[in-house]
């Protein structure tokens, strides 16, 4: 069968109110709604999906970078700016490209797997590609893409190729699934384990349950769990599964061993059994919604048993580490096709901390594309995604080296590649790694990165960019956002938080100290930056990088003054500091008149900013004092900014008060701790997404007998027989000796635990008497399901002291999902 393909004419025929076409037979391929995202600008197609920016804003920069079509909704759009460009207009973005989407799936009637549930979406769709991928050439969503856009682009990327299509479908609130519906049409529907995930966008547990299930209106078949069937849904056929209960595929027993977990049950009368490499409860369940469907389908025992032995883990996240020779290592060793690399590329591409960046990839396996086809879209790709040194490791990759950079290294495996290179060549660099499984680039990722001693701290990047997200959307028009960087960000690591934030459009950073806006600045973050309180002795750095300091004294000003004419230099930023109340650093209402007459004298600097600090946003207790802390910050900004003659951008706001005191706005806001998923505002908390994980591992456990002490002092005393766990932390990573003798909680396998005895430097032995624990088991000190908050109340101190005491030698992972 011919390949499909659209022109710009028949998209608009699509989805379009109207249009203007100055190249209607333009050919398209990619669905755009990220700017920073292009693959192949002429063929592709930018919608201006509603978000916090106005994405027409979008237009400019696209065009210019050569992308020639627009789906836009403004209808009064200046298109003559952009002569060679193609437009349709539309009511709504999202609902055009779902339109799209929706008419796309329409050419394809081979089969289609929709998966829906609150847990295991992604691991039930990955498995189910690796117990298939042999015998079908299966399309499926990338990554998660679940969402109402996500599964709009994950559809468009059905083929003739293909003979198998698997999309997963999330929603988070009523009347989200019958688009997706429309947009997947699937044929054969899965139902996942149904949590508490998302409750509060539906009213009952039952209308969440009814909400999923309308995937399934027009399937043939609902793969199911036998509890999930209520008496108001209604579906064509099922095949149901029951860990209780007689059902298609009725379990009968769970045997947990070492790393292996037997599952045996009988389907139509027969007892089977299968043996999967896991042990947890949700993989336990995945792995039986995946046999379920394989049995319906049609797959014998001895082949299902076969494979599902080898299933492998599912590891959906990308991780960012510091590598060897000054270099930043990017771990995607898990996948490798062809979607995931681009995924994988626009993360590389984000990355500014150092100059070069290098991929090592290994051969593809993608189904459904000629070889010679896909490398040479390989190569384009990572050519369009700014790759400067490109490493192939397979045999595939080594037979299409012509279409790579000259300069590019081939190697047939990985055996070779790790007795053949050169690791001295490596320098500076932010270095993706992205193998298929089986060429064990793990191995790479170890020479490659730096030794870490097991506690590390675990950043999500998607819940910054959230939390990020949950502020601006609180903003009014035109307020800008300063993002507080200082005392390494938090804790969480400057460079690569700045990056992240710099890629996601705030407007300032801020940092405490100099050396700290310097490292910025050698990290590529090119974004204005302010230096809190900073001191005389660093403002020529100041000045050399670029930075901008906050002036809260005559003195430094003056300081400050003098240097600048001294080098000739002119309209220099400053920041001015008020102390309207906190009494720190700033100056005081009664010292203004005079910094005002300086200021009118001296044209070598200029106010870029005024500001002041609020004492206790976060308090009803304080209401009036933030009240008047706001009013004099009123008033004296209005008198300067009447006497100056020019205008500076005014703020006042920390993280409490965007939610508290959403008048005291000004022009912008500094937005701190909330970044990192923490809000003084304790009703607001749980709209944040956990940012940071502290996690450690059991080295040792010992059995110890009523009456023995632990640690020093031997103020540990066990009470009974029992065991202690030690684990990799101490006082010297941040974990503080007041936790001490059972006042510190941890997390091992989701069940909480005390310390006994003492805290020591580096470990920390913890009371495991009534738990089922292994050595090697992970350990959570703080995270989603132990809050920092918790560990500051048993500490006596407040989240942001917990957060930025988390010793530096504590490495640090950033990961996206
Ligand atoms: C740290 C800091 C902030 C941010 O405060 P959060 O409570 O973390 O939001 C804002 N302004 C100044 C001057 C700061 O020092």
């Amino acid at each position: 069968m011919k390949e499909l393909s659209y022109s710009i004419q028949n998209i608009s025929e699509i989805i379009g109110d109207q249009d203007l076409l100055r190249h209607p037979h333009q050919n398209i391929k990619n669905l755009l709604t990220d700017s920073r995202k292009i693959t192949d600008a002429s063929s592709s197609i930018f919608f201006t999906l509603e978000g916090k920016r106005d994405a027409h804003q979008f237009i400019d920069s696209l065009y210019k970078l050569g992308v020639k079509s627009f789906v836009i909704t403004q209808k009064d759009f200046n298109t003559s700016n952009f002569p060679d460009a193609n437009f349709i207009w539309v009511g709504n973005a999202l609902k055009a490209m779902q339109k799209l989407a929706k008419a796309h799936r329409k050419h394809f009637d081979y089969p289609v797997i929709g998966i829906t549930g609150s847990n295991g979406k992604t691991i039930v769709k990955e498995w189910l590609y690796q117990l298939m991928v042999n015998d079908q050439e299966i399309i499926r969503s990338p990554k998660s893409y679940n969402s109402q856009m996500g599964v709009s682009l994950s559809v468009w990327q059905m083929s003739n190729q293909y003979n198998l299509g698997i999309f997963e479908a999330g929603i988070s609130t009523n009347n989200e699934m019958a688009v997706l519906e429309e947009i997947i049409q699937p044929t054969i529907g899965i139902l996942t384990n149904i949590g508490d995930a998302h409750d509060e966008g539906f009213n009952s547990r039952e209308e969440k349950i009814n909400e999923k299930l309308k995937l399934f209106k027009n399937s043939q078949i609902v793969i199911i769990n036998k509890k999930y069937i209520g008496e108001s849904q209604d579906f064509k056929k099922n095949f149901t599964w029951s860990l209780t209960e007689n059902a298609d595929l009725q379990i009968l027993d769970i045997n947990k061993k070492e790393n292996q977990t037997l599952i045996k049950g009988t389907c139509q009368e027969k007892e089977i059994e299968i043996n999967i490499p896991f042990t947890s409860q949700s993989s336990i369940e995945n792995a039986i919604i995946c046999w379920a469907t394989l049995l319906y389908l049609g797959y014998q025992q001895n082949i299902i048993e076969n494979r599902m032995m080898n299933l492998l883990p599912v590891k959906m996240r990308l991780e960012l580490k510091k590598g060897i020779n000054q270099s930043d290592v990017i771990d995607d060793s898990y996948n490798s096709d062809f979607s995931s690399l681009d995924i994988a590329l626009n993360f590389l591409n984000q990355q500014n901390q150092h100059p070069t960046k290098t991929l090592i990839l290994s051969d593809i396996y993608q189904s459904g594309i000629a070889e010679s086809e896909l490398y040479k879209n390989v190569a384009h790709l990572i050519k369009n995604k700014g790759v400067d040194k490109f490493i192939g490791i397979g045999k595939e990759l080594k037979k299409h080296q012509s279409f790579f950079k000259k300069d590019s290294l081939f190697f047939s495996d990985t055996e070779y590649f790790l007795k053949r290179f050169n690791w001295e060549s490596i320098y500076n660099e932010t270095i993706l790694i992205k193998g298929a499984r089986h060429f064990e680039f793990e191995r790479i990722s170890k020479k490659l990165s730096l030794k870490i001693h097991e506690t590390v701290l675990e950043i999500n990047l998607n819940a910054i960019v959230s939390n990020l997200n949950h502020y601006k959307g609180k903003l009014k028009k035109g307020v800008k956002l300063m993002a507080m960087v200082k005392a390494f960000a938090y804790g969480s690591g400057s460079e690569e938080i700045a990056n992240l934030l710099q890629h996601n459009g705030v407007d300032y950073l801020s940092v405490a100290y100099a050396d700290e806006g310097i490292e910025l600045r050698e990290a590529g973050i090119t974004i204005p930056i302010m230096v809190l309180g900073p001191e005389v002795s660093s403002f020529e750095a100041i000045i050399n990088y670029n930075l901008e300091p906050e002036i809260y004294s005559l003195r430094i000003l003056k300081a400050f003054a003098d240097l600048v004419s001294s080098k000739n230099l002119s309209k220099q930023a400053i920041h001015i500091k008020l102390d309207t109340g906190m009494h720190r650093l700033g100056f005081m209402e009664d010292e203004v008149d005079e910094l005002l007459s300086f200021l009118k004298q001296n044209n070598n600097v200029k106010v870029k900013s005024m500001f002041s600090h609020l004492a206790g946003s976060e308090s009803e207790k304080h209401h009036n004092y933030t009240q008047q802390q706001i009013d004099l910050f009123s008033k004296i900004t209005s008198k300067f900014e009447r006497e100056l003659g020019y205008i500076f951008l005014k703020h006042i706001s920390n993280t409490s008060a965007i939610t508290k005191w959403p008048k005291a706005q000004f022009d912008m806001v500094r937005l701190g701790i909330g970044l990192y998923g923490i809000e003084g505002v304790i009703e607001e908390q749980h709209l944040l997404a956990n940012v940071a994980t502290l996690k450690t591992t059991i080295s040792q456990i010992k059995h110890l007998k009523k009456g023995d002490t632990v640690g020093y002092g031997r103020s540990g005393v066990m009470l009974k027989d029992g065991k202690i766990a030690t684990v990799k932390i101490g006082y010297a990573d941040g974990f503080p000796r007041i936790l001490g003798n059972g006042k510190g909680e941890m997390l091992i396998n989701n069940q909480k635990v005390k310390t006994i005895g003492n805290i020591c430097m580096d470990m920390t032995m913890l009371d495991v008497s009534d738990l089922e624990v292994n050595t090697g088991d992970d350990v959570i000190v703080f995270g989603e399901d132990l809050s920092v908050y918790d560990l500051a109340k048993n500490m006596e101190t407040i989240p942001y002291e917990v957060i930025t005491n988390i010793s530096q030698r504590v490495k640090r992972i950033y990961y996206y999902e």
